[in-house]
């Protein structure tokens, strides 16, 4: 963590439009392993990581304050690629405190944002660069990349969102994005629970 965000006073920060990075801080990576059995195709995840243990995912925390007037942000950098043939996503979450939304902008690559509730409405969002995405309460969000470049993503929460992942660990989604005859095709969740 860079010591120079002073989240008091104030700061500006640099993100690369083309790949989401900034200098002097550092991003926190998702390798495939760490994602539990979040893929459907369970021994195709495996395969994978008994291979080269892919990184899916990483995205920059910047250790906002958890106060309610604070605004957490960041960028996401979810990487081209499918296990099976479902497409590499972040883990998806939920908020701890579940009526609070979220804002994304699209800054480079091709993808969607899937959103459900608790009680099962289900959104697909498309995600292209320049479009800024508005999650709103309630809803988990989980972005995946359907493209063949890197997905670059902008984020802001509140501060004192939180996020709860355990949910759709143990649950999981009610839908998948997966790829059928070439396009990305949402599909339900044999294993959801
Ligand atoms: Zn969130």
């Amino acid at each position: 963590m860079a010591a120079s965000l002073d989240w008091t006073r104030g700061f500006s920060l640099d993100f690369s439009l083309q790949n989401g990075r900034s200098q002097g801080v550092e991003a926190t990576a998702r390798r495939l392993s760490q994602m539990g059995d979040m893929y459907f195709d369970t021994a195709a995840a495996q395969a994978a990581i008994q291979n080269e243990d892919p990184l899916i995912y990483e995205f920059y925390e910047l250790g906002a304050p958890q106060s309610a007037g604070d605004l957490a942000f960041g960028t996401s950098i979810i990487y081209a690629g499918k296990v099976g043939d479902e497409y590499y996503m972040t883990k998806g979450h939920f908020h701890t405190i579940l009526d609070t939304s979220e804002v994304y902008y699209c800054m480079a690559g091709k993808g969607a944002m899937l959103t459900e509730s608790p009680e099962g409405d289900t959104i697909l969002h498309e995600l292209t660069p320049g479009q800024a995405l508005y999650v709103p309460p309630r809803y988990a969000h989980r972005s995946i990349n359907t493209g063949k470049e890197t997905l670059v993503t902008f984020f802001v929460f509140r501060g004192d969102a939180g996020h709860d992942y355990g949910t759709i660990e143990t649950k999981g989604y009610r839908k998948l994005l997966v790829e059928r005859d070439g396009k990305p095709t949402l599909i339900d969740n044999p294993r959801w629970r």
